[in-house]
């Protein structure tokens, strides 16, 4: 993809579906034949901020409350109604605020991620929100601790903690270009029912997950289309013990964690079924509809997760190929729900209570930045010297594990979108290789580097200087007292 052709395109002709390599070609070829219409200037009103954030998911949140505790007048803009993202649509439970140290005997327990992440998680407890961070009982090779949560919840929490930090929360606005002036950001253009808006800033942090941000500001990036796309739904009027019987008389037990349930401790809270023990009827049937076996729950009779996979023969910035598997999808979560009530006992009488408003992925865009953390960097435990954070799970585990049971560190460079002055990004839209980004995309890690880009993003305001004049020193400290942990 040619960053050039992003940016002018989706900024002068408001064409925004453009996608990677040979999919890009095709779709100019297109876009070739099509006419066009081109649109008038107008004046937009703008308004002033210190801090842009863009993306009210996972990461941003975390992002939006750092930089405002730090005295920035700092804008979220979301699209959807509600804060959240992903954590709230496509995650099964919040991996990891914990180094692996189960599956190391003798390794100490230490939990790895702190500061507003865990301050979200207490928060919730308080609402009746999450398990807490519950100890997995089996399958502890995979992760050692389970913080299921609930998603509603998750939503309201955390937009009440925005307002309290006095930030300027925009959802139902979408991120719809940038303003650049050369290559600083100088702004952003947003859409909502009020009208399209230009907002000033200082500072910007990319949060959307598939780097919108960044493409609109020139960025270079990849779209490797490498995972299926998921629309989990929530199940109700099921029986969580039915269910671990179900999976125990077929000896299919493969993840098991007992935590909070409804107010009361002790319950199951994680389950997940190993296939190939399971009737032969249920799992092809299964396997015809991406379905998973793996689910978490915060409340008696309740599946918070289920997801439906379907793989698109293209990268999902594709919206019209988006729309066939959306409906795909919506097909695919109706058929769950018969097997569920045709083979699991105790889901006879199961409904879908939940599904995301638009369909997920684990990664779109992938956003080049001044560093790339690499799969060794993640297996090996290594720290830099500029870390922002340290991170001990992995995806993928037990088959690739972070030596020791420990952590390693992702770097400040690793957040600074590259040739960029004043744009950082966090989330699932960092780190390129396939094997260490199924660490890094990983919900905690994403609240982690949220915080530390909106704290470095609220300083370089401060300081009107750019991401890369920044001292290392002032971002760590500040960090610190902001209750992140550190390693090294
Ligand atoms: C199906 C699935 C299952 C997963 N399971 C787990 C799991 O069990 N445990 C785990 O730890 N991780 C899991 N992950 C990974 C993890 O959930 C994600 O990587 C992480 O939540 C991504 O966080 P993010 O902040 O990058 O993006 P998001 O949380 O998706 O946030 C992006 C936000 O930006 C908004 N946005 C996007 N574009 C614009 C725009 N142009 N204008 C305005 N707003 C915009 C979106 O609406 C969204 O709110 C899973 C991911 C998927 C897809």
């Amino acid at each position: 993809m040619d960053r050039r052709d992003f940016a002018k395109s989706s900024l002068l002709l408001g064409i925004g579906v453009l996608t990677g390599s040979t999919q890009c070609n095709k779709q100019r070829t297109v876009n070739q034949l099509m006419n066009y219409y081109r649109e008038p200037a107008k004046n937009l009103p703008v308004r002033e901020f210190d801090v842009v954030i863009a993306g009210g998911g996972t990461a941003g949140v975390v992002a939006a409350l750092a930089a405002a505790r730090q005295g920035a007048k700092t804008i979220l803009i979301e699209m959807k109604g509600y804060p959240g993202g992903t954590v709230v649509e496509g995650g099964t439970a919040l991996h990891s605020f914990y180094n692996l140290w189960k599956a190391f005997p003798g390794v100490e327990k230490r939990q790895v991620v702190s500061g507003i992440p865990q301050e979200i998680i207490d928060r919730l407890l308080i609402a009746g929100g999450t398990t807490g961070h519950a100890e997995m009982l089996k399958g502890y090779d995979y992760d050692s601790i389970c913080t299921a949560i609930d998603t509603e919840i998750y939503k309201l929490v955390t937009f009440e903690m925005l307002q309290e930090a006095g930030i300027f929360v925009c959802v139902n606005t979408l991120l719809a270009g940038a303003i650049m002036e050369g290559s600083r950001v100088r702004g952003v253009i947003t859409e909502s029912r009020s009208g399209r808006e230009a907002i000033y800033a200082k500072s910007f942090v990319d949060c959307t997950a598939y780097g919108d941000l960044s493409a609109h500001a020139g960025a270079d990036y990849t779209e490797p289309n490498d995972y299926p796309v998921v629309n989990s739904i929530g199940v109700g009027n099921v029986s969580v013990e039915k269910y671990y019987e179900y999976l125990k008389s077929h000896d299919a037990v493969n993840h098991y964690c007992e935590g909070l349930r409804s107010g009361k401790e002790g319950q199951i809270v994680r389950l997940s079924g190993i296939s190939k023990n399971l009737p032969i009827e249920f799992t092809e049937a299964a396997g015809k509809i991406g379905m998973s076996t793996v689910t978490t729950t915060v409340h008696d009779n309740y599946f918070m997760f289920i997801k439906l996979n379907f793989k698109m023969p293209v990268s999902p910035t594709n919206r019209d190929e988006v729309a066939k598997a959306e409906l795909e999808l919506r097909k695919r979560q109706a058929k769950a729900i018969e097997l569920f009530r045709e083979y699991v006992p105790g889901c006879e009488k199961a409904f879908i209570t939940r599904t995301s408003p638009s369909l997920n992925i684990r990664r779109g865009r992938l956003i080049t930045c001044d560093y790339d953390v690499k799969l060794s960097d993640v297996l090996e435990g290594r720290h830099f010297d500029d870390d922002i954070m340290a991170y001990g799970f992995h995806d993928s585990a037990p088959r690739l594990q972070i030596k020791d049971g420990g952590t390693y560190g992702i770097p400040y460079k690793a957040l600074r979108v590259a040739g960029i002055e004043n744009l950082l990004a966090a989330g699932m839209m960092i780190t390129s290789d396939h094997d260490a980004h199924m660490s890094t995309r990983n919900t905690v890690s994403c609240m982690g580097q949220g915080q530390a880009a909106g704290t470095a993003a609220a300083l370089c305001a401060g300081k009107n200087c750019g991401t890369r004049e920044l001292s290392y020193s002032h971002l760590r400290k500040t960090l610190e007292n902001g209750g992140v942990y550190f390693e090294s």
